[in-house]
């Protein structure tokens, strides 16, 4: 176990103060039982939706397929009940978009698919072709909310050596705890996952990253992994220090190139839940059904929930007690980079890391005003981009100065609005700037 320094730029938001995670994180993960009903979206990865594979009507097995992949970068898509299909349809999900959907009623079997292993198979026994096969096959995406298609990361084009498997611990995010929970809860599984991860990578150093305030989850992680030889990093509490680019800066001291990825750094980085689930997949042939959701904020009492995917945030909600009534609003995620809910009966995916419920006095309206040039923006952005300009050229609707200023390098951590005094909506802007660039390039 080791200290490391801080990388620069990055804030502490006031919410980490008291972090918000002290509602929750001495709360040991509960089983939410599953609902009487699921809907599974066929978008829950970075990349193309899956196509449905059932019919209403259908019998599906808990962990069978329901959708099926369309291209390399998209991720199967599994029931997470046994029961009969009711609907195939679109329905809202997180985000206000309608996307199709697999409606399963729950037969309260819970009868798994016979592909699921009893005993795993040992680590040993286990090659990297078929734990890379059996990534692929239980739908593995990174679980920190990236939801990026784990077999596309974990397959690196031939020409980019592999010297670090980083493991992301930090959960920066004020108020979550789902990953905290985990390490200290499943560490040895979250080890065996890095494992499997290490070989398929070609056993690159392996070094597990968490923050300062979780010293419980470091001594939980430090003692599973002794003798494997994988690392254990303790990193100072600043957000947004679980962000990819600032892993390898801290971790590895590497920098990620202006466009580039990890892996043109030679890194591949991991979310600890997401290696959880590739034990799962690849050792017990086990899908990703279910998930660890911090349930918190202004609730009667925040708890830390495994649900089903497609469980209705309305039932994590009611199983805490319901919402307080000065909440202002709910968030899927944290307060940071989380996406607001209007309507809770969108189902959790494999992404939901948290709900959040503000106040109504953490969200008031705030005014913009002029900017101030006073720096803060870029004081606070850890990608060292130049936010108030970036903002400047959204609101010129000039894409190309955006571009020039690499607005595709952000990473949308929201650390420029959060630190804004003239309370400028810094980071939409931005957002709506990367889509433009987009937009551009692909017209090139
Ligand atoms: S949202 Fe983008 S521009 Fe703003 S601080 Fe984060 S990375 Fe920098
Ligand atoms: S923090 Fe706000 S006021 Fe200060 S330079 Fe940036 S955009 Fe302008």
């Amino acid at each position: 176990m080791f200290n490391v320094k801080s990388f620069t730029g990055g804030i502490h938001p006031l919410h980490a103060i008291h972090h918000g995670k002290g509602l929750s994180e001495k709360c040991p993960i509960t089983v939410l039982p599953a609902p009487s009903e699921v809907v599974i979206p066929m978008a829950q990865h970075i990349g193309a939706p899956c196509a449905p594979s059932v019919q209403v009507g259908d019998h599906v097995l808990r962990g069978q397929v329901i959708g099926t992949v369309r291209g390399f970068v998209a991720a199967p898509i599994h029931a997470s009940v046994s029961g009969t299909v009711k609907a195939v349809e679109n329905r809202l999900v997180t985000g206000g978009n309608l996307v199709p959907c697999v409606v399963i009623e729950n037969d309260g079997k819970d009868e798994w698919v016979d592909t699921v292993l009893q005993n795993p198979i040992p680590l040993d026994e286990i090659t990297a072709e078929d734990a890379l096969k059996a990534v692929l096959d239980g739908g593995i995406v990174g679980m920190g909310g990236a939801t990026f298609p784990a077999h596309v990361k974990l397959a690196p084009p031939k020409d980019k050596k592999i010297d670090f498997l980083l493991l992301n611990g930090a959960e920066c995010e004020p108020y979550l705890t789902a990953d905290h929970r985990l390490m200290l809860e499943e560490s040895r599984r979250i080890i065996s996952g890095v494992r499997i991860i290490a070989k398929i990578l070609g056993n690159p150093k392996c070094i597990i990253g968490i923050e300062a305030n979780k010293q419980d989850a470091v001594k939980a992680m430090d003692e599973a992994a002794q003798g494997t030889g994988i690392e254990i990093a303790v990193m100072p509490v600043k957000y947004p220090q679980g962000s990819e680019k600032q892993i390898i800066e801290v971790l590895a001291h590497r920098q990620v190139p202006s466009g580039g990825l990890p892996a043109d750094a030679g890194c591949v980085v991991c979310n600890v839940s997401s290696a959880a689930a590739v034990y799962d997949a690849v050792a017990l042939k086990k899908p990703l059904t279910e998930r660890v959701v911090t349930v918190t904020g202004t609730v009667g009492e925040p708890k830390n929930l495994l649900v089903r995917i497609g469980t209705p945030v309305q039932a994590l909600v009611d199983a805490c007690g319901g919402l307080s009534s000065d909440v202002g609003r709910v968030v899927s995620g944290g307060p940071m980079m989380g996406i607001a809910l209007y309507d809770l009966s969108v189902p959790v995916t494999k992404g939901t890391s948290g709900v959040l419920a503000l106040t109504k006095a953490q969200v008031k309206p705030q005014t913009a005003t002029a900017c101030i040039h006073c720096g803060r923006c870029v004081k606070g952005c850890p990608i060292h981009l130049l936010p108030y300009e970036l903002a400047n050229d959204a609101e010129r609707n000039d894409w190309k100065a955006a571009e020039k200023h690499n607005a595709l390098d952000c990473v949308e951590c929201g650390s420029c609005t959060y630190v804004c005094p003239a309370k400028r909506p810094i980071t939409s802007s931005i957002r709506v700037a990367k889509r433009q660039v987009m937009n551009l390039r692909r017209k090139k």
